[in-house]
């Protein structure tokens, strides 16, 4: 992610709220696509201070009631008295913040979807909700497996147990996923080399974009890269991995040992790859320890400097005792797929060729 500044000169983060330097409130203006230094306009708003804007701005009402975001909402005569913000409108189901540490765990959902979504402005990946015409619309349901029932508490049992996962455009995460030590516990149960929750929202938005740009458009293509989707059916599929776990030669064809599961997960871990790919090098870019390079302008080169990048990274992170940052290796298999997801985003993309910066796509 790239810095912006304050109009003290002081460096703001993507998920500041206020400048440590000047203490003035910040926010994520939708105008200017970047963090802003905000002005009390006297009637409860706030105007952006950024160079050519001054848009008069409402904050987003999980920012100024729930302290769970910081993005802004520009305002208007049809926007609500406590607007959400292009993020936070998608939520169908949030936490329950009457439950100790649950306040805390929904902030942290909200910054890795704000890191998503960034990535996917920044592609030109169309999503949207129903009213949008959007099939199917993506929603997002952030829930706990401790829940109250008539005044008590209980743990759901394993039938009833949330699983993170999508469904027709829904994407569920459970809120275990963001309590570091309870991730890191499934993560080596599960024999994972990453468990984040950026990485569960880029998953998850892939199957959405299966849905929305592959189902009835081109299913053959997909079938002939990936495999049949439709055979064997998911169901057997899933428990067929759980009993015998993944081929022993996985890495020569697959990005990841979960990939083999079925050609659902084999799209959906690949189509995150391309978005991993697609964050990292807009952030090594920013900060000048790369050439920028965007993989829609150039899939070739964009693969080849994340290698090189993801390599040094790695041994970086080893020095520090840390995970590798780019743990897939990139063999001609996973190239091939890699690019038939570079052609799918390509194709739907409003920001292909760099024709036109996201921000005038979306204006
Ligand atoms: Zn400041
Ligand atoms: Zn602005
Ligand atoms: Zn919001
Ligand atoms: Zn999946």
């Amino acid at each position: 992610m790239k810095t912006f500044a304050c109009t003290c000169g002081n460096r703001l983060f993507f998920d500041n709220t206020s400048c440590l330097a000047c203490k003035r409130q910040v926010g994520w203006c939708p105008e200017c696509a970047a963090i802003r230094a905000l002005e009390p306009t006297g009637d409860g708003r706030l105007r952006c201070t950024g160079e050519d804007c001054g848009a008069i701005l409402v904050a987003c009402r999980n920012y100024a009631v729930e302290g769970v975001c910081n993005r802004m909402v520009v305002a208007g005569p049809d926007v609500a008295e406590s607007p959400l913000c292009g993020g936070c409108r998608f939520n169908r189901t949030v936490p329950d913040t009457s439950v100790p540490g649950n306040r805390m765990k929904w902030a942290q959902l909200e910054s890795a979807k704000r890191r998503l979504l960034y990535t996917l402005d920044d592609l030109g990946l169309p999503y949207g909700t129903a009213e949008e015409g959007f099939e199917p619309p993506l929603c997002f349901d952030f829930k706990a497996d401790l829940v109250r029932d008539k005044g008590a508490w209980h743990r759901l049992g394993a039938v009833e147990h949330v699983y993170t996962g999508h469904a027709s455009g829904r994407i569920t995460i459970n809120l275990d996923e963001a309590d570091d030590a309870e991730r890191e516990r499934r993560r080596i149960n599960m024999n994972e080399a990453h468990r984040t929750l950026i990485g569960h929202f880029r998953h998850e938005i892939a199957h959405y974009y299966w849905e929305l740009l592959v189902r009835g458009r081109c299913e053959d293509a997909c079938r002939a890269c990936f495999g049949d989707h439709d055979d064997p059916p998911y169901g057997e599929a899933l428990k067929a991995h759980y009993n015998a776990g993944p081929p022993h030669d996985w890495p020569s064809h697959y990005v990841s040992a979960y990939a083999t599961m079925h050609p659902w997960e084999d799209f959906a871990e690949t189509f995150a790859v391309y978005l991993d790919m697609a964050a990292v090098l807009d952030t090594v870019g920013h900060w000048g320890l790369e050439k920028t390079v965007r993989p829609l302008d150039d899939f070739d080169q964009a693969l080849a400097t994340y290698r090189h990048i993801g390599i040094s990274l790695n041994e970086v992170n080893r020095e520090m005792g840390l995970l590798d940052v780019v743990p897939e290796v990139f063999v001609a298999p996973v190239v091939d797929k890699l690019r038939f997801i570079h052609e799918l985003i390509r194709t739907a993309s409003r920001n292909a060729g760099g024709a036109a910066d996201s921000r005038e796509a979306r204006a």
